[in-house]
């Protein structure tokens, strides 16, 4: 299966020395994380709220049990092992091929398979803080507490996710824009490009090969010299590190 299209990327691979990967969900479902916004609906009839509006900062503030109830559940995935995605990516960094991925997940696993560039969009369940006294918690203090997770001050712990409402880091979004911009091959993987700001941040890319490998057709034309309508780790799995 996608036999002509593994070989094209591999050549577009051994050609590239500045490459730049940009993931969104797909790139962990490899790895049973399931994308919280397909969530069932047991939640939606127990709050009335669909998982946006959980995952949102007002929802954070006026309901945080109910926030916290549905993150531990459908978000921290603390158990789940980087995939040939991961593992292949933070192969072509250390060959000196690859010089940032940049994603939309919040679970870990790119750092979890060796990879040290990484920018994070909506930021990491591995890090939080007190909103009172700015301390550290770990993602398994979080999810090991009952209900709203405490700091020993008192104060209450909220992760470093960008929740719905709230902005992206701007420095994350400039560093982001600068690897795109200078990367000769940029790989969109796992993610159907209309979520913000996804489609945005392509624009800046000038290099010579665009390449997108998502399980579902995307949604926006990009002008892709190669698409591949596969799963990532598996595409991602064949290819060979030079
Ligand atoms: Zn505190």
């Amino acid at each position: 299966m996608y036999k002509e299209e593994v070989r094209r990327l591999q050549e577009i691979i051994d050609d590239s020395s500045q490459i730049v990967f940009f993931g969104g969900a797909g790139v962990s479902t490899e790895s049973d994380i399931p994308d919280f916004r397909s969530a069932d609906g047991l939640y939606q009839q127990k709050y009335k709220y669909s998982p946006e509006q959980i995952v949102s900062h007002s929802f954070f503030v006026q309901n945080t049990e109910g926030f916290y109830e549905f993150y531990k559940d459908k978000m921290m995935f603390l158990d789940a092992l980087p995939n040939q995605a991961h593992l292949k990516l933070a192969e072509l960094e250390k060959a000196g091929k690859l010089t940032a991925v940049i994603t939309q997940n919040i679970d870990g696993l790119h750092q979890a398979a060796g990879s040290k560039n990484v920018l994070e969009l909506h930021g990491s369940i591995h890090r939080n803080y007190c909103q009172k006294c700015g301390k550290f918690y770990d993602a398994a203090y979080v999810k090991g507490s009952e209900g709203i997770p405490k700091c020993s001050c008192g104060g209450r712990i909220k992760p470093d996710v960008v929740l719905y409402e709230e902005g992206l880091d701007p420095d994350v979004i400039r560093k982001s824009i600068q690897a795109i911009s200078r990367a000769d091959t940029l790989i969109i993987g796992g993610t159907s490009l209309v979520v913000y700001p996804a489609a945005g941040f392509i624009d800046h890319f000038r290099g010579k090969h665009l390449v997108v490998i998502n399980k579902s057709a995307t949604a926006r034309e990009v002008g892709a010299e190669l698409s591949i309508a596969a799963p990532i780790g598996e595409v991602l799995g064949r290819i060979v590190v030079k």
